[in-house]
């Protein structure tokens, strides 16, 4: 018998960031969408994640941004020390501001922005244990099939499936490449409050780089980056081996004791190794982010390592660009009542024209931040301490000064 075919105008694959992002945008230009998700519920994966402002005008223009606000600290600070010496190689106040609105950053915990974006959504958008494996094309549509055997014809496919994206690969976009570094992520809970100031604390050189930053009043959360080489035997295969890891590595040099006790309080199950990829940004110059009515956004279109803590950030600035832009179309398209697919096009063009030079500033910049902070060379290792820093610490600040708009 042959699987049962439903239909919907606009199928998004991947309920993380992007996926939801996009829904609840779409939804309040009053158009619908149905988000496929592969895990059986909301998928949570990395702990926390650093917000700075660009992730919360986006946040506001969807209508969450005080929701969150109110569950995380604003910090005060950008503090990078450098492990080599001990010394703090740059502060930024983070109060303090120039020409533009007042930083904000704040280290938000996935769990709760995801919750935040599917509470607005309406019931039914999300449908879980739903995961594509194979999209064909019958005309203009898009044939889904889905693991469980089922069918879906989708007008316009959004893929926000994350970075092994398979509407990535459908669009021609090329495979991430391994960056040749490995992250590992934790979250320390302190039940009773971990007094530590509101600061985001990094630690840079010596061929790692890590940092760690309170979520609220009982959250910190800590990552760790380096280089394995081609002699280690690797990444460790368990959460306690990794935070020993992380330890012993710390401890050899000059990070701070109460820095440490955060990484000795994480609870073993709360540690989390992860190879770091991105897209070349050369081929994106000219790659189809979108191909008639099918697009990418999200670590599906730019990929980057996490040097500058803009992955997430931009990802919830393509979703509003993208609702503003598919959402205008589809809605003049049924106000003209106009058939085929011109409209919709022209939408995704759109969003395309204002994705792409960003996608390919993001990912380069952010590996070349990644290059020279964990540079373990003693000609980068003198300039990072002597002039680098600053440089470095205006650059996050920098990128965090894109303006998505509003829905
Ligand atoms: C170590 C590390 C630290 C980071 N730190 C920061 C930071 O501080 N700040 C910041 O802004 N960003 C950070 N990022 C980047 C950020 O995590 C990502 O950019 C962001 O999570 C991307 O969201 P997404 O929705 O595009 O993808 P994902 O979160 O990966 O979501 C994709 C979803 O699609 C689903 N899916 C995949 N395939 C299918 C399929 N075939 N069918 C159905 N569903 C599917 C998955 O289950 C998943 O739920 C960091 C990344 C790493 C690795």
């Amino acid at each position: 018998m042959e699987p049962k075919e439903t239909a919907e105008d606009i199928v998004i694959v991947g309920a993380g960031f992007a996926g939801l992002a996009t829904a609840l945008g779409l939804h309040k230009k009053g158009v619908r969408s149905l988000v496929l998700e592969s895990s059986p519920e909301l998928r949570v994966s990395g702990f926390a994640f650093t917000a700075w402002k660009n992730a919360f005008r986006a946040l506001d223009a969807l209508g969450v941004g005080d929701k969150i606000r109110k569950q995380h600290v604003q910090l005060q600070a950008l503090r990078i020390m450098s492990s080599a010496t001990g010394e703090i190689a740059q502060e930024v106040d983070l109060t303090v501001h120039g020409k533009g609105e007042p930083n904000e950053i704040r280290c938000v915990r996935r769990d709760l922005l995801l919750q935040a974006l599917e509470e607005e959504l309406p019931r039914g958008t999300i449908r879980y244990s739903s995961k594509i494996v194979s999209i064909e094309e019958d005309g203009a549509a898009k044939i889904l099939q889905l693991a469980d055997g089922s069918v879906l014809r989708a007008k316009v496919l959004i893929g926000c499936d994350g970075i092994n994206s398979l509407v990535a690969t459908s669009l021609g976009l090329a495979k991430p490449s391994y960056s040749g570094r490995v992250a590992m992520r934790g979250l320390a809970h302190f039940p009773d409050g971990h007094g530590f100031e509101p600061k985001f604390l990094q630690f840079i050189g010596r061929g790692f780089r890590s940092g760690m930053r309170p979520c609220n009043e009982t959250d910190i959360y800590w990552f760790f980056t380096w280089t394995p080489s081609e002699n280690d035997k690797g990444v460790p295969d368990s959460a306690g081996k990794m935070k020993q890891f992380v330890l012993a590595n710390l401890r050899s040099l000059k990070v701070p004791a109460e820095a440490l006790s955060v990484i000795e309080r994480t609870e073993m199950n709360d540690v989390l190794a992860v190879p770091l990829r991105f897209r070349s940004p050369l081929p994106l110059i000219t790659a189809s982010i979108c191909k008639g009515n099918v697009c990418v956004a999200g670590d599906a279109l730019h990929p980057m390592t996490p040097d500058l803590a803009q992955g997430g950030c931009s990802t919830l600035e393509d979703a509003v660009i993208l609702a503003r832009c598919l959402g205008k179309a589809i809605l003049e398209e049924s106000r003209r009542g106009d058939a085929g697919n011109k409209r919709i096009e022209a939408g995704l063009n759109e969003y395309a024209k204002f994705r792409r030079w960003r996608s390919i500033e993001l990912i380069t910049t952010a590996y070349a931040v990644g290059f020279i902070q964990q540079s373990n060379n003693v000609i980068i290792s003198f300039l990072r301490e002597k002039f680098l820093s600053g440089f470095l610490a205006r650059r996050l600040l920098k990128m965090a000064e894109y303006n998505c708009g509003t829905l």
